[in-house]
């Protein structure tokens, strides 16, 4: 690996002066992405900024009136072991407990697998149908940008030269919600989703309030099938309403073929990983009604 410096520092004002001092700095959280790539020459840098120091992306916190703030370096073991939050997000505490295994567990961040922006990364499509919203600083302040509009291409996301993602905003659970991550995967473990399908309900009296879905792997970026949750808003919770969203996810979908998977195969793991995603996330909401 090429020789780089490093620093660590200890607020977010730090953090950002060294972003903006030397340009083309990256930042680190857990390193499980950024040191396997320059390892490899995939990604070159000469300074690295470990970020997992500042105070405001170590941040793990719910409470029901506010939602969850989930900094941007929190590492997946501290989401799923934290009692508060796997009550109010399983669905969150599934996905950190799926990312690699338990060693890269105890290093990879959520802010990192947004930050990679792989169309493959588990955790988006889930923080997406979540209504998550990135919260952004940098040099000319802060901002805030939804999570289906971070990722840009693959591997780019809209981050300005000397920004950092601080953290990720979850809303609060509204009463009778539901979410569900779903991947299929070529192995049990450590493989790269041949498809993923991230939804989230809300459902009262047996009618669907509202949904969102969202897909990993078939797209150049994670894709926020915005037509399938809309579909099913109004309508009675039934197989033909599960099947109709199932099949705009499969219509959305823009896969490639690969050594993982035909785009064919692909196209129809979305519309299967959406209803099975749908019907999990509707079993939780009846049991948290
Ligand atoms: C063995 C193995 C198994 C894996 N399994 C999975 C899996 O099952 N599912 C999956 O989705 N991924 C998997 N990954 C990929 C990786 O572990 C995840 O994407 C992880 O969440 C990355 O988090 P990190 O904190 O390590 O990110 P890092 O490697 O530290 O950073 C990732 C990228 O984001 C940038 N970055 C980090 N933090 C910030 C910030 N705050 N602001 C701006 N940019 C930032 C970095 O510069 C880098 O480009 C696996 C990796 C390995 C090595």
């Amino acid at each position: 690996m090429k020789w780089f410096d490093y620093a660590a520092p200890q607020s977010l004002d730090e953090a950002i002066a060294l972003m903006a001092a030397h340009p083309g700095a990256r930042p680190l959280a857990g390193g499980t992405d950024l040191l396997v790539q320059m390892r490899a020459g995939r990604k070159e840098t000469d300074f690295v900024v470990d970020v997992k120091r500042v105070p405001e992306l170590n941040e793990l916190m719910y409470d029901p009136v506010h939602g969850l703030t989930l900094g941007a370096a929190v590492p997946c073991y501290r989401i799923y072991h934290d009692g508060a939050v796997s009550r109010a997000y399983p669905s969150l505490a599934e996905v950190a407990a799926l990312i690699g295994g338990t060693q890269i567990q105890g290093r990879a961040s959520i802010g990192g697998n947004l930050c990679n922006a792989a169309p493959s990364a588990d955790s988006v499509p889930l923080l997406i149908a979540l209504g998550g919203r990135c919260r952004i600083a940098g040099p000319a302040g802060a901002r805030e940008v939804p999570v289906e509009d971070f990722c840009v291409a693959p591997g780019k996301n809209v981050l300005q030269a000397g920004e950092l993602l601080v953290s990720i905003h979850l809303p609060p659970p509204e009463p009778g919600s539901g979410a569900r991550y779903l991947r299929f995967i070529p192995r049990n473990e450590m493989d790269i989703a041949v498809a993923g399908a991230g939804v989230a309900v809300v459902v009262e009296n047996g009618i669907f309030r509202s949904a969102r879905v969202a897909l990993s792997s078939v797209a150049p970026t994670p894709l926020f099938v915005r037509e399938a949750g809309d579909a099913l808003a109004g309508k009675a919770v039934d197989a033909a309403a599960l099947s109709e969203a199932a099949g705009l996810a499969r219509q959305a979908a823009r896969p490639i073929t690969d050594m993982r998977g035909t785009a064919e195969y692909r196209r129809h793991l979305c519309g299967v990983l959406t209803r099975r995603a749908l019907e999990a996330a509707v079993a939780r909401a009846r049991e948290a009604h």
